[in-house]
């Protein structure tokens, strides 16, 4: 009955404003829930600074016990909207192991759950821009809106999204992560804030993971800060810092195979192991100089 009144208030929500791409995105869950009912939940997170449903797919074979909680989240960035249908084909992709008992991923894929946020950054998926309005209408990149090791007086969560979605992986006991951005072509691990050491505890498990995965699209791996450029304040350094998520940054090609890619993501959550990190604090010094630093020109 829940769920019913859920989807519900998501039609009538969608009738209310005017088309946009949030409600394309709405309209392309509703179908895959609609196809496979018994595997599927559309859950809200919550309201973000527009006072919108952050909403995301809840994806789980029927019936069996002790899951393990994975997420997709996906358009931190408004502009990089390829980011959304690779997180929907990645869901279409869980659903079509969960059907076939003889995929060789099948019997892993039962014990896990799948939450997936195609778009985080409302606003900016039907403006096309990067940062996010608060609710003074003051913009702010999201990525760079969580706390940061390496600054520990900047200030974090002026965004809605960005608490709502931290406190829906503190309630669901998240333990891997993927964040799609574009347009790279990369798979990268923590570290990406600005420390002298990039890599992690874990870093050969990290290696390991993202080599598995990358066999689906060919992308380079690596940390964030190498493979990329530092940056303070992201999702995919903080997720693994506070709570030792497995995360991982999905950068997508600038001509992205979606297929491919969202492939990626499943050979990373099959190879993941099952229990957070122990070992994910971050013990190294951080380098104080940041040369080139303009996050608002990057991915
Ligand atoms: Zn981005």
């Amino acid at each position: 009955m829940h769920n019913f009144l859920l989807l519900l208030s998501v039609l009538i929500f969608s009738l209310q404003v005017k088309a946009n791409r949030y409600d394309d995105i709405i309209h392309q869950m509703l179908l895959i829930k609609k196809h496979s009912p018994s595997f599927v939940n559309i859950v809200s997170i919550g309201k973000n600074d527009q006072d919108q449903n952050i909403l995301a797919l809840k994806i789980e074979f029927p019936i069996q016990k002790n899951k393990v909680d994975q997420l997709v989240v996906a358009a931190h960035h408004g502009n990089e909207s390829l980011s959304v249908p690779v997180s929907l084909e990645f869901a279409g992709q869980v659903l079509q192991i969960f059907k076939n008992t003889e995929h060789p991923f099948h019997s892993s894929f039962k014990n896990k759950r799948f939450h997936i946020i195609p778009a985080l950054n409302i606003s900016g998926i039907n403006n096309n821009r990067r940062e996010e309005y608060d609710i003074e209408g003051i913009s702010h990149d999201p990525n760079r809106d969580y706390p940061d090791a390496c600054n520990k007086t900047k200030k974090n969560f002026k965004l809605k999204s960005t608490s709502l979605l931290t406190r829906y992986i503190y309630n669901n006991n998240i333990v891997s992560a993927a964040t799609v951005h574009g347009y790279i072509g990369t798979l990268t691990f923590p570290w990406g804030m600005f420390t002298k050491n990039t890599h992690t505890h874990d870093h050969q498990t990290y290696l390991n993971i993202s080599q598995f995965a990358v066999k689906a699209n060919s992308y380079q791996i690596g940390t964030h800060a190498d493979q990329i450029y530092p940056a303070e304040g992201s999702f995919e350094d903080y997720m693994y810092l506070e709570f030792g998520i497995w995360t991982v940054l999905l950068e997508i090609d600038h001509n992205p195979n979606i297929s491919k890619d969202a492939h990626s993501l499943i050979r990373y959550f099959y190879a993941s192991p099952n229990t957070r990190s122990k070992q994910h604090q971050h013990t190294a010094n951080c380098k104080s100089i940041r040369k080139n630093y303009t996050p608002m020109s990057r991915p």
